[in-house]
Formats: structure tokens, C-alpha cells, sequence
């Protein structure tokens, strides 16, 4: 177990105990970590060189803005675990035992999981991933907090925040163009975004996500999906993401990406910020 586990497991293990209490803890051991900081950093094993492990990233982006699938493509690409909050939570779900208990009574009375819950979700899954022998990651959806990023900060490296951003007004009308299959279950978007550029702004292009003919008559809105709770999801976002962002930018490693458009023009894009047009072509040669 690596040092950040043991860490992230320590704040979680009495899971009885209120969040307050625990982030009072993480609080004086944020303060006694930083006072053994003088220790060289060679001496944390856990902090190993960059060029002896894999990216140690962080994907950032409101809901509706496609993070998931930019994060997963790049994980595939640099063969680095896509670890996302959200599906380790559906996970959990899935599972059975006090945890996945505790979790479905929270889901069901519509109540946001605590961060003591992610901890202890996260520091499960880094663990498995590293017996599994796993270097690197491409952090989802964590962290949500200042707090959370300190803590982070204290206990591993993280290489590089990418922020995915895309303009409100395109965003707003993607969100309120999803669809999903009553019956598969598929996930759609009907908004098809062509703004013209003017004043120097450029335009914006995005191909919709049409379904197959036999789920088009299928077709549901998510009942959340109205314009009222996108706004408010997005304030949401914006207000608890903005403190995470300057944290990481004060510290030189956030890295903003307009999104140009859709996947097809957002991907070489995105692969030319991060330098990796390269290893896409490397890639696209082996397949
Ligand atoms: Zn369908």
C-alpha cells in the first residue's frame, strides 16, 4: 500500500464518524506533513520521478462539457487508469456490504455522497490498481474541494489540470439536447450547434448525436434536464470549481482548453495542447 492510501485510508476509517471531525484531522496532519516538508522528497517513495511512472493528471470541466470521454480517450492513449468519482460510486452500488448499503440510502434520499465516501471509494480502487501493477492516473471528477486538493497535494504529485471549457451558450443548449433510449438505455444528443464567428470570436461547429432508427421513437428527456436545473447545476459547478482551479493555477498547472467544437474537432486539438500529437500517431501506426 503506497503511502497516499494509507493516507486516504486513515481518514476514512471510521466512517461513523462525522466529516467534520475528519477534516479537523486532515487538517492537523495537513499541518504536520507540511512542517516534515524540509525531509527531502526523494525520501517519499511515493513521489516517484516522472519519468519512472506514468502521467499523474487531473480532468476539470462542468457537467454537460464531455470530460469523461476526453479523459478516457486519453487514458486508452497513455494507458493510464480513467478514474472517475462517479463510476466508482455506481460501482460501489453494484457491490454489496455496509459501504454499498450505506451508499444506496444516500442515492436514494437524493443526497450528495460525502467526501469521506469518495475517499474511501478512491483509496479502494488506487489500491486494487496498484497491486494490478498500474502507474499513473487521470483523475475525474476529484478533486471537487480546496481541501480535497491539499490533501492530494500532500500526498502525491499531480503532473498537469486540464480545465475543458466550452462557451455557456453551446453548453446550455447541448445539455438540453440530451436524449436517452427508454429501452437500451442509450445516451443521444439531438442539438446540432452551428454558430457563425463575428467580432473576432470564433464560430463553433457541433454534430449532433443522432440515434439509431430504432431508438428514435424511444426517445426520453431526463426530467433534470429542464433549462432551470442546467443554470443552477452549472452556478453550482462554477461557484465550487473556481477555488480548485485558482489552486492549481497559482501553482502553474492548469492548463485551459476551449473546446473548439465536437470530438472530430476538439480531439487533434486537445492532443496538440498536451503535446502528445506524436503518440496519437504512433498509436494509429500500431493499430
Ligand atoms: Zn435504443
Amino acid at each position: 500500500m503506497t503511502a497516499m492510501n494509507r493516507f486516504l485510508r486513515s481518514l476514512t476509517s471510521l466512517s461513523s464518524r462525522p466529516f467534520s471531525s475528519l477534516v479537523s484531522e486532515a487538517e492537523s496532519r495537513l499541518h504536520n506533513l507540511s512542517l516534515s516538508k524540509s525531509t527531502s522528497r526523494s525520501s517519499q517513495p511515493w513521489r516517484r520521478d516522472p519519468s519512472e511512472r506514468n502521467v499523474q493528471w487531473v480532468f476539470l470541466g462542468c457537467p454537460g462539457v464531455g470530460k469523461g470521454t476526453y479523459a478516457s480517450r486519453l487514458s486508452h492513449l497513455l494507458a493510464v487508469p480513467h478514474i472517475a468519482t462517479g463510476d466508482l460510486v455506481r460501482e460501489e452500488l453494484a457491490n454489496s456490504g455496509p459501504l454499498a448499503d450505506e451508499l444506496s440510502s444516500i442515492v436514494n434520499q437524493g443526497q450528495l455522497v460525502s467526501d469521506e465516501i469518495i475517499f474511501n471509494l478512491l483509496s479502494k480502487r488506487l489500491e486494487n490498481g496498484e497491486a494490478k501493477g498500474e502507474s499513473g492516473f487521470i483523475l475525474d471528477g476529484f478533486p471537487r474541494t480546496i481541501k480535497q486538493a491539499e490533501i492530494l497535494e500532500e500526498v502525491t504529485d499531480i503532473d498537469l489540470v486540464v480545465n475543458l471549457k466550452l462557451r455557456g451558450d453551446v453548453l446550455l443548449e447541448k445539455c438540453l439536447g440530451r436524449r436517452i433510449c427508454s429501452e437500451c438505455g442509450g445516451n443521444f444528443n439531438v442539438a446540432t450547434i452551428d454558430i457563425k464567428g463575428e467580432n473576432g470570436r470564433p464560430g463553433i461547429c457541433m454534430a449532433p448525436l443522432l440515434p439509431p432508427p430504432h431508438c428514435v421513437s424511444k426517445l426520453i428527456t431526463r426530467s433534470d434536464d429542464t433549462e432551470e436545473v442546467v443554470q443552477e447545476r452549472l452556478r453550482v459547478y462554477n461557484k465550487m470549481s473556481q477555488p480548485v482551479e485558482e489552486f492549481y493555477r497559482s501553482r502553474g498547472k492548469l492548463l485551459e482548453f476551449d473546446l473548439p467544437g465536437g470530438i472530430p474537432e476538439s480531439w487533434p486539438k486537445l492532443l496538440a495542447a498536451l503535446n502528445l500529437e506524436d503518440h496519437d500517431h504512433k498509436q494509429s501506426a500500431a493499430a
